[in-house]
């Protein structure tokens, strides 16, 4: 399988929308978060797809930013990416193939030689921990071949629905869900596409809005303008090829 990377183009649109009266904290999970008032869900289903089609326009290759070369590395790799950047999962990846090239070589491997590798990496006692018994469940559970059912995969120790979604749409192109990480919950909060601020509650208010062919893209799609354009401390909303669908267009402290 070919090596992944995120690609993205620069938005030069123009904000159209009212800046909304306001204040938001920079929190992504404790901003406000409200739907449109009077609008319908039939409405917002529509709204939807106008931001999903703008942000398609914006990112055409948007993919997963984690490089691999199989659903295990996939797996290894989203579990070091918590609390880490991709880039920094990126550069330690080729060791980690190196030192533990399949499941069985984690899973026998000293909890000590996986810290080294993955040191830089950040919280890498637990990381290792995780990515120990991840294999090892692997090994035991599935004969050494990582499972592609939502059911499945979060059975496996340290995979939450959130890199099972992430497995399941870009290692085995089955989406059962979206993966819901900050990006996502910051910018579905700001979109008004969800009064929610749990990963569960936003995913199935996601997937009621998306059609299932769209749910693994919608993630990619709101990770990368939530890095390029609509990031936390100071969104760029007169920069945003969605402006004009987002009620929370001008919203203090955005440029
Ligand atoms: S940058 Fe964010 S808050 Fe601003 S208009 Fe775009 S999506 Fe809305």
């Amino acid at each position: 399988m070919a090596k992944k990377t995120t690609t993205s183009k620069a938005s030069s649109k123009t904000t159209t929308k009212t800046a909304t009266k306001e204040s938001l904290p920079r929190d992504g999970a404790k901003e406000p978060r409200k739907l449109p008032k009077g609008e319908s869900f039939e409405e917002r289903k529509e709204r939807f797809q106008k931001i999903f089609k703008a942000l398609h326009k914006e990112y055409p290759d948007a993919k997963c930013a984690l490089e691999f070369n199989n659903p295990y590395e996939l797996v290894a790799a989203t579990i070091l990416s918590a609390q880490c950047t991709d880039k920094r999962v990126n550069m330690v990846m080729p060791d980690f193939r190196k030192a533990f090239p399949s499941a069985k070589a984690l899973a026998n491997a000293e909890p000590a030689e996986i810290e080294e590798v993955i040191k830089s990496t950040g919280f890498y006692r637990q990381k290792a921990k995780s990515l120990k018994s991840m294999a090892s469940d692997i090994m035991e559970k599935f004969g050494g071949h990582v499972p592609d059912t939502m059911e499945e995969l979060t059975t496996l120790r340290g995979v939450g629905r959130k890199t099972a979604n992430v497995v399941l749409g870009d290692a085995f192109g089955k989406a059962e869900g979206i993966a819901v990480d900050t990006h996502v919950t910051r910018l579905s909060g700001r979109l008004g596409l969800t009064e929610h601020s749990e990963p569960e509650k936003i995913e199935q208010d996601l997937m009621k809005l998306a059609k299932p062919s769209q749910w693994t893209l919608t993630a990619h799609e709101l990770i990368l303008h939530g890095r390029n354009i609509c990031i936390a401390q100071k969104p760029k909303c007169s920069q945003c090829a969605v402006a004009e669908y987002c009620p929370s267009a001008g919203m203090p402290g955005s440029i």
